[in-house]
């Protein structure tokens, strides 16, 4: 019996030692000096614990009472501490009913001409649709009067990073470029190819879903869901114009699509780990653009099956994204304002294509994101422009959540010329996927102290405001190429 207990012993703090060294090396790997030097110390502690272990049984300790006694003690307590991190903890019933979960009061439909973007990038001053918007919202025209003499972001554009991030800057253009191209009429609202008019296939709502879904991963989606459209997130009005169809700008969205395939590109982790310089900018964009190509194929796919289809992607949106995503089970909102996901955290961008074609929509789902965000507070207390918000979640047209200040958050981006990007970076889900952070990830979505325990580590490894690093080399941006 004590040769079993023995074994059990041995075998828990040899893998509880591996799972230290494996830390170890992922911090090595992700280039986090400091985490590195915590994981060294944890993994030397771990190691000599199991060193000790040995030694002392060696010397015939466990054959003793006393021995015996703290032999089962340890595993005792072991196996407690184990199912107390393992075990699921209460559901979350909000998260599990997706975007309902956040309504609260009478939502209305959001206006596209009134995004930050649009209002800065879309509108030219002495326009018929200048003059027609800023005399519905005067509240925003001396705001952005003075936004626009400061240059915004493409006045700017780099700016964080100058002489040096020129080239990131060109990288950056040329993936919004694609998002553009992609974006005219035929692109977004593809019609059938010649020899597919006229052919509907029927298929059964399983086998459409499943081809699609796998489509989508084949053109390069990391992720993808089904969800059935809730009106409540189609803009109201086109506010966005790329391509001079004027004529379309302040016109009601009508889109009578029932289901939304709504996908996620990852955002390379050593890219925006330069967040918030060039790099990122580089990487948002890319993703952006390989958005814009599933999207625009995925929906060409669907009008050559014989159905109608929609796609949105940077340069062309029906919908909001991140609601349609939490829907659609791929996540869950954070307090940043992204989606978090299980798979990648926040590191995702999204695009989606509507459709009238009968499919099986997926459920939101409950990964501990809300609870987490609750105590972690990281990404509002890094966030230079403090347009995230630290307090509780609060009413906003009519829903429940955390509520991002998008113009606070937009004059960073023109002061520094990129996307910024540190609230991703730092969010505790961003972490590369290696295998121990793979492991946390399980714990956290499950357990209530498992969160706790982790947002505590996570400062103490990653430290409270960690340091943007400089990315990999090719997309150098602080000094000159030697
Ligand atoms: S940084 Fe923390 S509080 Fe912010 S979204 Fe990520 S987990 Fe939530
Ligand atoms: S992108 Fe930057 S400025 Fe905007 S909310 Fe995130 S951290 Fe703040």
């Amino acid at each position: 019996m004590t040769d079993i207990l023995i074994f059990i012993a041995a075998v828990v703090l040899v893998g509880q030692a591996i799972i230290g060294l494996a830390f170890f090396i992922s911090c090595i790997w992700e280039r986090e000096a400091r985490a590195t030097v915590f994981a060294g110390i944890q993994f030397l502690g771990m190691a000599a614990l199991a060193g000790l272990f040995f030694f002392i049984r060696g010397a015939g300790f466990f054959e003793s009472t006393p021995g015996l006694a703290l032999l089962i003690a340890g595993l005792i307590s072991g196996i407690f501490i184990t199912v107390l991190l393992m075990r699921k903890s209460g559901t979350n019933p909000k998260a599990l009913e997706g975007t309902k979960g956040l309504i609260a009061g009478d939502v209305k439909r959001f206006d596209e001409r009134e995004q930050v973007f649009a209002r800065n990038r879309t509108m030219r001053p002495g326009s018929e649709q200048y003059n027609i918007f800023y005399k519905e919202h005067p509240e925003y025209e001396e705001f952005d009067r003075q936004r626009r003499e400061k240059g915004g972001v493409n006045g700017r554009p780099g700016s964080i990073d100058k002489p040096y991030g020129q080239p990131n800057i060109a990288a950056a253009g040329a993936g919004r470029e694609m998002c553009r191209q992609l974006s005219t009429p035929a692109m977004v609202k593809p019609q059938a190819l010649p020899i597919f008019q006229g052919k509907k296939v029927e298929m059964n709502p399983e086998e459409a879903s499943e081809r699609i879904k796998g489509f989508t991963r084949n053109l390069g989606a990391d992720m993808v869901g089904i969800t059935e459209i809730s009106p409540l997130w189609l803009y109201s009005q086109r506010g966005e114009i790329f391509h001079e169809n004027w004529e379309d700008w302040g016109k009601e969205i009508v889109n009578t699509h029932k289901y939304a395939i709504v996908f996620g590109t990852e955002m390379s982790f050593s890219v925006i780990s330069a967040a918030p310089h060039t790099p990122t900018s580089i990487e948002s964009s890319t993703q952006y653009a390989k958005g814009a190509f599933i999207a625009t194929s995925l929906a060409r796919y669907v009008a050559n099956l014989g159905y109608s289809a929609t796609a949105n992607h940077l340069r062309y949106y029906d919908a909001l994204m991140v609601p349609l995503a939490v829907d659609a089970g791929l996540g869950e909102l954070g307090r940043h304002g992204y989606m978090i996901t299980k798979k990648l955290g926040p590191r995702l961008r999204l695009g989606a294509v509507t459709t009238d074609l009968p499919l099986i929509p997926d459920g939101p789902v409950d990964i501990g994101v809300e609870d987490f965000c609750r105590i972690c507070k990281k990404c509002a207390v890094c966030c230079p422009s403090h347009s995230i918000p630290e307090g509780d979640q609060a009413m906003h047209n009519g829903t429940r959540r955390w509520k991002l200040n998008a113009e606070t958050c937009f004059d960073y981006w023109g002061k520094v010329g990129t996307g910024c990007n540190i609230c991703m970076r730092v969010c505790p889900w961003s972490h590369a996927r290696t295998f121990p952070h793979r492991l946390i990830v399980e714990w956290v979505a499950r357990n209530h102290l498992a969160r706790r325990i982790f947002n505590l580590m996570d400062d103490i490894f990653y430290g409270r405001k960690p340091k943007a690093r400089s990315g990999p080399r090719w997309a150098k941006y602080d000094g000159p190429w030697e």
